[in-house]
């Protein structure tokens, strides 16, 4: 089969199947080999490797895939695609397609039938309408994950590896920072896809920690405070968590917590870290 990365390859399977694209899916194909090659150098894809893709379109980044994986399960929503992707990936025993929402499949289960339940990674040019329940759903159902390099909207990308004091730093940096270590391996611009996207891309990759970065007693609770602080962005965190009413504490016992954490009464959710907001959530857990 021809590869799909060049372009005119991929104009002549869509027209073969009168392939029509779906904008409600998100559906841009890639059309660039060295941004393929880019993807499965920095997943660093060995034949020991099972991987998961999410969304694999017409196959193009699934024969690389194949290529150098041991097994690659590919999870498709578009029933549209699914002979294309019979014809295009006819030459490999080693891909299973499978015709759902990804946001439906248990992972997990997946990881146990076909590596074992040893970590598989994840790989994926992502539908950018669900990109961060992709993401938080694949790190909070605990399937076993050696790590996930994802093609994202930039902008994304950068909220994903910022710190305090950015302004991209929020609610999603800390998320996927207390569950991997994310780097951005190279930026896309639109006219690696067919059809252009109307914003740039990156691919990142999350490495999964091995140790969790920071200890705290309750990680849901951390994630609710962190949360209520992000949706409030403007106001101090006393006032932030004060008003959210998903959490129960009262203002008084949200500026002691902030006292005894030695933080001044004004100061702003953007500029705590992973390690002050565990803190936070330990120290307001007490107060239950
Ligand atoms: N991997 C292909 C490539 O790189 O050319 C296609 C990438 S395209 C950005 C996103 C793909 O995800 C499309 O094929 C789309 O149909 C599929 N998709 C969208 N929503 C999905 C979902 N909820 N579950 C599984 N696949 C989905």
């Amino acid at each position: 089969m021809a590869n799909l990365g060049n372009p005119k390859n991929t104009i002549e399977i869509i027209q073969k199947y009168e392939f029509m694209f779906q904008k409600k899916f998100g559906q841009n194909f890639l059309i660039d080999t060295h941004v393929l090659e880019k993807i499965i150098s920095a997943a660093g894809i060995t034949k020991n490797d099972c991987v998961l893709e999410i969304g694999p379109g017409i196959g193009t980044m699934t024969q690389y895939l194949a290529e150098n994986a041991g097994h690659v399960v590919a999870v498709e929503i578009d029933r549209n695609l699914i002979p294309i992707l019979k014809e295009t990936l006819a030459d490999y025993d080693n891909v299973t397609v499978i015709n759902e929402d990804i946001l439906r499949v248990d992972i997990k289960a997946l990881a146990e039938e076909y590596n074992g339940g040893k970590p598989i990674k994840v790989v994926a040019n992502l539908p950018y309408y669900i990109t961060t329940p992709i993401i938080m759903g694949l790190f909070e159902s605990g399937v076993p994950i050696d790590n996930i390099t994802v093609m994202v909207q930039k902008e994304v990308a950068d909220r994903m590896k910022e710190g305090p004091g950015s302004k991209d730093y929020g609610a999603l940096s800390l998320a996927v920072q207390y569950y991997a270590e994310p780097e951005i391996v190279a930026n896309v611009p639109p006219n690696c896809f067919i059809p252009r996207p109307n914003v740039g891309s990156a691919v990142i990759r999350l490495t999964r920690h091995k140790e969790m970065p920071v200890e705290m007693k309750d990680p849901a609770l951390m994630f609710k405070i962190i949360r209520a602080s992000f949706n409030q962005r403007r106001k101090t965190l006393q006032n932030g968590l004060g008003n959210a009413p998903e959490l129960p504490y009262t203002k008084e016992q949200i500026a002691a917590a902030i006292a005894e954490m030695g933080l001044t009464p004004t100061i702003r959710g953007e500029a705590l870290s992973l390690a002050q907001f565990a803190q936070l959530s330990d120290i307001l857990g007490e107060m239950k």
